[in-house]
């Protein structure tokens, strides 16, 4: 099915292979209107679909269909009389539908904007925009004698890029009466301008910020740019530049008049990346977050297409962001699991992004101080080209890192004596702690302090968590929350909090460093709308000099008067039963301990375990990120698993026990009917956290020694298992290439 090339006229009455908004694994045929001229391949209509109107996109013109031509019914109308997707997003979209074996409905809806799905027109909606006209020495005779009027023009003179409304309520109690007399003077123009949602330096700074690039930097930006195209794994610890390489790159895009865009993980986290594109460029630089509205959603996406935008800077789901002009694209952290959606259309971001730069034929740069072990693999493979920054830029020396045997210690004292001891003189130096545990509340868990009493969660095989500021129990993986109890429920002894979390090492701090202030920074603290970039300032303005935190705290922040990291509570995870637990343990590390010393002032990190003889810890701390990773990377060769191998995960959940094993039973024995199936089978087994939300889940794993042995198996998989008896009485999902088995 060539569906990608550009449109043949063609003959009518054509079919239309329609892709419908719902989880449908197929398109359905529908005849053209001959009304309407044809509507081209990516373009929407709207269509009748069961008892219902939906807006599909056009997937294919076909000439013949397997229902009776009688049968067909014809569409209703044609939203678009251009494509309204690229050539290259539209064959991205069927490529990922393919290779992810998901809904082409639900790749369609990831693609589009809302607005758009639901059949709007594609048009910006506009803001009007106040201008002045006219000279200083030609208005001052015109005003003279109306100092409001006056006052609004010189405002407006000073921000020649025009002020909207909102600008203006900021300045003024009230303006419109002088504005309409000034436009009736000719001296000040309206203007409607496309609602964008860029964000604009107003101060141009540019050249007095950029440090001079050291010979790995300046060896990096001439490798990318001296190709029109290729994978770049920019392989740099924390701290060595990397983002100042992504400026110098996108530089010269801006001056070929190309786009970047920029995929991140999580946009929130990450202000200070932001400000740094906008302190270097004055360009139109676009922002794609979670907290647009649909209809600023569309303008940016509208200004992306249109070529409005420089730069586009956004999460996974930005990778289909149309781009007039494209030249580069940028994946920061691309190791991070975030990049990989979780649920629906589960594609990866970054992998995506490498796609399409090879079909638009631009570079892609991948950044990370700890790449995954995907990527490292393709270099090998020589797929990728690596380029290397050793050395930290500037002066920032890499930091000491020394591990602390906390098998001796009690475990409701999270700070061992060693820890304490470090803290009290890096602060008592003038310099800033920071202190890492991944895991937020009070405490983990509640015990009875007479019987075997936990605070277990009703919905799932975990305890409540106690929050001790709400005084209530958070289940973390279901989100159930119930008051704490005043005593044992089951004997009514006493009952006490176990383990420690965020805020409980928070108060510990608080204890024995009375006199130094102290930030909290995890999903708890930072709810509230601008609370993170609050709680980031402090850190940076030293008015805190304890810093604790979740991996909130991990990722991309610069603090650079934070001299010891201290590492709590990771032992969990580096005995994680995942095949990628110590790959994601060891980046987690590593990032962590990169925010410790990132500016004059050397760092050290001390990391506290009841494992110290744990060999991946020992390889990450005696020989650094690379050689772990190298070691992983033949232990998972030797175990088989990617990216040596290739897998998909089919989950199951039932409300009832036994139903989602059944599924996978009769998945199984599917699939090992299948003519010259090269597939290994694993399970199915239960997930590693069985009861979940009052769900029972089981998982079956798919694996093959080549790619394509796994794409044959996926490609008719789930009309299949969607036929098979117990399909009904599950939920059931295809994960490709999964991040976590959980
Ligand atoms: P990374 O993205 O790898 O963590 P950054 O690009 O953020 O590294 O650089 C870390 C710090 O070093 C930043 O404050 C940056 O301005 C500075 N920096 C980057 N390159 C240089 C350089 N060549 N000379 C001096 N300082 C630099
Ligand atoms: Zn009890
Ligand atoms: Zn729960």
């Amino acid at each position: 099915m060539n569906t990608h090339s550009t449109p043949h006229p063609v003959t009518s009455p054509v079919i239309l292979h329609i892709a419908v908004p719902a989880p449908l694994y197929r398109g359905f045929d529908y005849l053209a209107n001959p009304a309407f001229a044809l509507p081209p391949l990516g373009s929407r209509v709207s269509i009748s679909f069961g008892r219902q109107q939906v807006i599909g996109v056009v997937i294919a013109h076909k000439t013949t269909s397997d229902v009776p031509r009688s049968k067909l019914k014809i569409i209703e109308s044609v939203c678009d009389q251009h494509a309204l997707l690229a050539d290259d997003i539209f064959w991205l979209a069927q490529w990922a539908a393919d290779y992810y074996a998901a809904p082409i409905g639900e790749v369609m809806n990831s693609v589009l904007p809302v607005l758009l799905r639901q059949g709007k027109a594609a048009i910006a909606s506009t803001q009007t925009v106040w201008r002045s006209v006219g000279e200083v020495s030609a208005m001052t005779n015109i005003l003279a004698r109306a100092p409001k009027q006056a006052a609004v023009w010189r405002y407006l003179q000073q921000h020649p890029e025009g002020q909207r409304a909102e600008d203006l309520d900021l300045a003024f109690s009230q303006w419109r009466d002088a504005m309409r007399e000034l436009q009736l003077k000719h001296c000040v123009l309206e203007e409607q301008l496309a609602h964008l949602n860029t964000i604009e330096n107003p101060q141009r700074h540019v050249e007095a910020d950029m440090p001079t690039l050291n010979s790995e930097q300046q060896a990096a930006v001439e490798r990318i740019l001296s190709n029109d195209s290729g994978v770049y794994l920019l392989d740099g610890v924390t701290g060595s530049g990397k983002t100042e390489v992504y400026l110098r790159v996108i530089e010269q895009m801006l001056a070929q008049k190309k786009q970047t865009l920029v995929l991140v993980p999580e946009i929130g986290l990450t202000p200070q990346l932001l400000a740094r594109f906008t302190q270097r460029f004055h360009a139109n630089i676009g922002v794609l977050h979670s907290g647009l509205n649909d209809q600023q959603r569309l303008n940016t996406w509208l200004a992306a297409r249109d070529g409005v935008l420089d730069i586009i800077i956004g999460t996974r789901s930005a990778v289909f962001t149309p781009l007039a002009n494209p030249g580069l694209i940028i994946v920061d952290e691309e190791h991070d699991a975030s990049l990989k959606q979780q649920d629906g259309f589960r594609y990866h971001g970054r992998d995506l992004a490498v796609l399409r730069a090879h079909k638009l034929n631009i570079p892609i740069v991948l950044g990370s101080a700890t790449p995954s072990l995907e990527s490292l693999h393709n270099v090998q493979r020589d797929r990728y080209h690596s380029l290397h920054l050793t050395e930290r830029a500037g002066n920032a020396q890499t930091p000491l890192i020394t591990v602390i045997d906390t098998r001796a210690q009690r475990s409701h004292q999270a700070l061992s004596p060693a820890l304490q001891i470090a803290i009290q003189t890096h602060l008592q130096q003038g310099r800033q702690a920071l202190l890492f545990l991944n895991r937020r509340g009070f405490a983990p868990v509640m015990m009875c302090t007479a019987c075997d009493w936990k605070s277990d969660c009703l919905r799932c095989d975990a305890h409540m968590t106690l929050h001790q500021q709400q005084q209530r129990l958070h289940c973390h993986h279901c989100g159930s929350e119930r008051a704490v109890p005043k005593q044992c429920p089951k004997c009514t002894a006493e009952i006490i909090p176990v383990g420690t979390g965020t805020e409980r090492l928070e108060q510990q701090l608080a204890e024995r460093f009375a006199d130094f202030p102290i930030i909290r920074i995890d999903r708890d603290s930072v709810r509230r709308k601008g609370a993170l970039e609050a709680q980031l300032n402090k850190a940076n303005q030293n008015t805190a000099h304890i810093l604790v935190g979740t991996q909130m705290l991990a990722k991309g922040h610069h603090f650079p008067n934070v001299t010891l990291v201290g590492i709590l509570g990771i032992d969990q995870s580096l005995l994680s039963a995942d095949f990628r637990g110590p790959e994601h343990a060891a980046q987690l590390i590593t990032q962590v301990a990169g925010r410790a010393g990132r500016a004059e002032h050397a760092g050290e990190v001390l990391i506290e375990t009841r494992l110290p003889q744990h060999p991946l810890l020992i390889t990450l701390i005696q020989q650094g990120y690379s050689a772990f990773a190298q070691a992983a990377l033949q232990e998972r060769q030797a175990a088989s698993w990617p990216p040596t191998t290739h897998v998909a995960l089919l989950r199951a959940e039932a409300t009832q026990a036994h139903k989602a094993n059944e599924f996978l039973q009769q998945a199984l024995q599917h699939l090992r009917a299948l003519p010259d199936n090269a597939l290994t089978l694993w399970g199915p087994a239960p997930a590693p956290m069985e009861k979940r939300a009052g769900r029972y889940r089981a998982q079956l794993l798919l694996q093959a020694q080549q790619r394509n042995h796994l794409q044959r198996v996926l490609k008719n998989l789930p009309e299949q298992l969607s036929q098979l008896p117990a399909a009904k009485s599950v939920r059931w999902s295809l994960d490709v290439d999964p991040v976590d088995l959980f």
